[in-house]
């Protein structure tokens, strides 16, 4: 059969571009098809990459990947309307290679990452929508696209196309997905200045911080993050879908309470908006993962629920690069010995089970459940704010009260037994330990 491609990889964002770098590599003809205007255009997360994945793939990527800061200080931050209380940790060993996290802007790494495929032969075909999959029987042959002339046939299919995968639905590789399954992150970029920035985080060189908060989302299940880049600080908040729609308050008026409070608008005083964003998010994991292959399809990224999300804790871009990076390895392999078929693509799965990929989301699968119940949403950033507040108290001429006796009573306001406390620290070291 002759066919316009080995591989149609749909969408360039990380999982897409990672793909087809894969492909390309092998020899394989690889079209990368983007509907925005160049990859990253329509691209939107908190700010982190997590890029020890790349060591793989562009090797000495620190050297050349478009890097705002890297991430030496990372703070997670329990809050109530009026309190915060910080576990903040810094070290010199993220500020130098083979480094941490790092800051990044996504329109400047989706493009710089799809680089390195066209540097390998794949071909980016951009503004260009998947509209449909084109079908022999139950396997997948091709793209639809919005494009006047625009059917392409391919051997394999891989669908990138991030949360909501259209391809993945319409190919059925998704059953019904729970609505709970889902947050939406609201997010702003805000002007600064780079001196204002490492003056008010305490920051030199390239060096960079990452705040996770959790108590600042007015109940809802969630969390908030703020970020800096080199001039920019990103501040948003991630939320629970089901619950936000149940109260009648907007992401962007629970983020404007977040960039009131006392601990974080000291940070951002006097800046300037640069860009408001907004992006649904696959918090579920395996609870909502979609059958990987089928006949001549993959599915990668965020497209297959891959982002390992748990309120405050979000990792995507690498699950990204890894599933995109095995997704391409996997087809060229199919390819190579002719079968294209969910049998022959199942090395797919394979390579997920060797990698972090899968594993984690096992060894996390119990996380998101437990950071979003009302236990650790409230109930624990209330008590750890108190507790605090109470203990650094100096109320002479009354004697101190012992820290014993402040958790009980906090505990008991709050309407947690000690009971329960044991159950969630179990759970908890069961999450992530
Ligand atoms: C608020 C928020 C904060 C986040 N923070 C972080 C963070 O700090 N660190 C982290 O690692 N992850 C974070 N994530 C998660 C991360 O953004 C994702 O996991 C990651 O982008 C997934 O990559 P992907 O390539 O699978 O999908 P995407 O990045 O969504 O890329 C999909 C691509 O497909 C294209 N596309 C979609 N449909 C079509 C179509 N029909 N035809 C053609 N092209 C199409 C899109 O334009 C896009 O370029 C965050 C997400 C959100 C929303």
């Amino acid at each position: 059969m002759s066919v316009d491609y080995d591989a149609i990889v749909v969408g360039a964002g990380p999982a897409g571009s990672a793909a087809a770098i894969a492909l390309a590599r092998s020899g394989r003809s690889v079209a990368l098809i983007e509907r925005g205007p160049f990859p990253g255009s329509k691209n939107m997360y908190g700010g982190v990459v997590y890029g020890r994945i790349l060591d793989g793939i562009v090797p000495n990527w620190w050297e050349e990947a478009p890097i705002q800061r890297w991430v030496t200080r990372r703070a997670t931050m329990m809050m109530t309307d009026t309190q915060a209380l910080t576990v903040d940790f810094r070290t010199a060993a993220w500020g130098a290679p083979p480094y941490n996290g790092a800051t990044a802007y996504r329109p400047d790494f989706d493009q710089w990452l799809a680089t390195h495929a066209t540097a390998a032969g794949a071909e980016l075909i951009c503004s260009t929508t998947v509209t449909g999959v084109l079908r022999d029987g139950n396997r997948v042959v091709g793209v639809r696209t919005d494009r006047p002339d625009g059917e392409l046939t391919a051997r394999t299919v891989i669908a990138c196309d991030g949360v909501n995968s259209f391809v993945a639905k319409e190919a059925g590789l998704y059953g019904e997905v729970e609505a709970h399954h889902y947050t939406v992150g609201v997010k702003e970029t805000i002007r600064l200045g780079r001196d204002v920035i490492d003056q008010r985080f305490g920051l030199r060189g390239l060096d960079g911080a990452d705040f996770e908060i959790v108590g600042c989302t007015n109940g809802i299940p969630g969390g908030g993050f703020l970020y800096t880049n080199l001039d920019t600080v990103a501040v948003g908040v991630v939320l629970e879908l089901p619950s936000l729609a149940k109260q009648d308050r907007r992401p962007e008026q629970i983020l404007a309470g977040l960039k009131s409070h006392p601990a974080i608008a000291p940070f951002l005083e006097g800046g300037e908006i640069g860009e408001y964003s907004a992006h649904v998010i696959p918090e579920g994991g395996l609870a909502m993962m979609p059958e990987l292959v089928g006949d001549g399809l993959l599915v990668a990224g965020d497209a297959a629920a891959m982002c390992l999300a748990a309120g405050i804790w979000l990792e995507g871009v690498n699950f990204a690069i890894a599933s995109g990076h095995a997704a391409g390895l996997a087809t060229a392999d199919a390819l190579r010995r002719g079968d294209t078929s969910a049998a022959g693509l199942s090395g797919y799965r394979r390579r997920l089970e060797t990698t972090f990929v899968l594993a984690d989301h096992r060894k996390l699968a119990g996380a998101p459940e437990l950071m979003m119940s009302p236990r650790m949403q409230r109930a624990y950033p209330q008590v750890a704010c108190n507790t605090a507040e109470r203990l650094f108290t100096v109320e002479n001429p009354r004697p101190k009260t012992g820290l014993n006796a402040i958790v009980r009573s906090e505990l008991k306001a709050a309407g947690v037994k000690v009971a329960d406390l044991g159950r969630d620290a179990l759970r908890g070291l069961r999450s992530f330990g």
